[in-house]
């Protein structure tokens, strides 16, 4: 953090580079408005509205409870974390470049919170099953940060929701990527080593000092360059071929890929939230086939494009990713 991106008494204001806060009103009316009519999804945004948010504030017990250590903090937060629901927790030090333009945040921590998404859910995309799904999970994040957000309080500790979908303070994608969560994958979102990128994400902030977690490198972002997948299988094709210097570095210090918002989001607002790129990603489909229990699964979705994929001939060798021949 340099001294021109972080003011004085503990306020962190946004970085130059960071984008603006984002406002999913005026969001939907510059692509021409949001045309996903489907009553389950109406529910759950009016429980997001008209429940959630009301209970983002809380009251802050007046007695401050105190832990041996920054670790023992931890522990206890990420324990009650996964008992409000959370499948992956993580802690991370609040940084300017995490701050969306125009805010000001005077938390030092983020605790970033996942939750899977039902991969049963996602065999067709776009769809109105995976669109519910999407919500579901939304919401049912909401309820997770809403209770970690009121246990802090109980502990005597200020602290913020961040929920996934709303006027957040903080871009959940790089405090989950400090916070251990995976890594940056070509289709834009974080690739859990075992959850792959079938997750969304919430955050709490708060200054209870807690034992920080760190990002990780488990070969994902590597595998990618190897990998189209999402590419090829990316109906608006917003995903890259290759890295761009100008975008910017991921954690792992690689340029990073950047997915052509202008053709992703006007697709997403009209399909179902789209979300193809999500189940074709071929990281990780073996912890995926737990999820069919009862239910009938092809282990790769049916993807429902307006233009066929480009014949695999058409990408030159070099850029082909071999798989080994098994003898069997
Ligand atoms: S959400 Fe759909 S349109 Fe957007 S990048 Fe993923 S596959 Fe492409
Ligand atoms: S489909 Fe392949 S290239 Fe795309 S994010 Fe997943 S692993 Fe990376």
């Amino acid at each position: 953090m340099t001294e021109s991106e972080s003011s004085t008494n503990g306020i962190t204001h946004a970085a130059a580079g960071s984008p603006p806060a984002f406002s999913w009103d005026d969001w939907y009316a510059s692509i021409g408005g949001r045309k996903i009519n489907i009553p389950e999804v109406d529910e759950y945004l009016d429980k997001i509205y008209n429940d959630q948010y009301l209970r983002f504030e809380g009251d802050t017990a007046i007695h401050k409870t105190t832990f041996a250590n920054p670790e023992a903090a931890a522990k206890l937060i990420k324990e009650k974390a996964e008992s409000f629901g959370a499948d992956i927790v993580g802690i991370c030090e609040i940084e300017p470049g995490d701050i969306y333009k125009g805010k000001t945040v005077t938390e030092k921590y983020a605790i970033a919170v996942g939750q899977r998404m039902r991969w049963r859910a996602f065999q067709v995309v776009p769809s109105k099953e995976a669109a519910i799904e999407c919500l579901r999970i939304y919401y049912t994040l909401g309820e997770t940060v809403i209770e970690l957000a009121n246990f802090i309080r109980s502990l005597g500790y200020d602290c913020k929701v961040e929920h996934p979908i709303g006027d957040s303070d903080v871009l959940h994608v790089p405090i989950g990527l400090k916070a251990g969560f995976g890594e940056l994958g070509r289709h834009g979102s974080i690739i859990h080593p075992k959850l792959g990128p079938l997750f969304r994400m919430g955050s709490v902030i708060t200054s209870l000092p807690m034992a920080i977690d760190h990002p990780i490198d488990a070969g994902i972002a590597k595998f990618c360059d190897n990998c189209r997948a999402c590419r090829i299988y990316c109906p608006a094709k917003a995903i890259p071929d290759e890295r761009n210097a100008a975008a910017g570095k991921d954690h792992l210090g690689n340029d990073r890929y950047q997915v052509d918002t202008g053709k992703c989001f006007p697709y997403f607002a009209t399909h179902y939230y789209c979300s193809a790129c999500l189940p074709v990603c071929v990281y990780n489909h073996k912890e995926w086939a737990k999820d069919f229990e009862g239910f009938e699964t092809k282990l790769f979705p049916k993807v429902i494009m307006e233009d066929p994929p480009p014949p695999a001939d058409d990408i030159a060798a070099e850029k082909r990713h071999e798989y080994p021949r098994l003898k069997r």
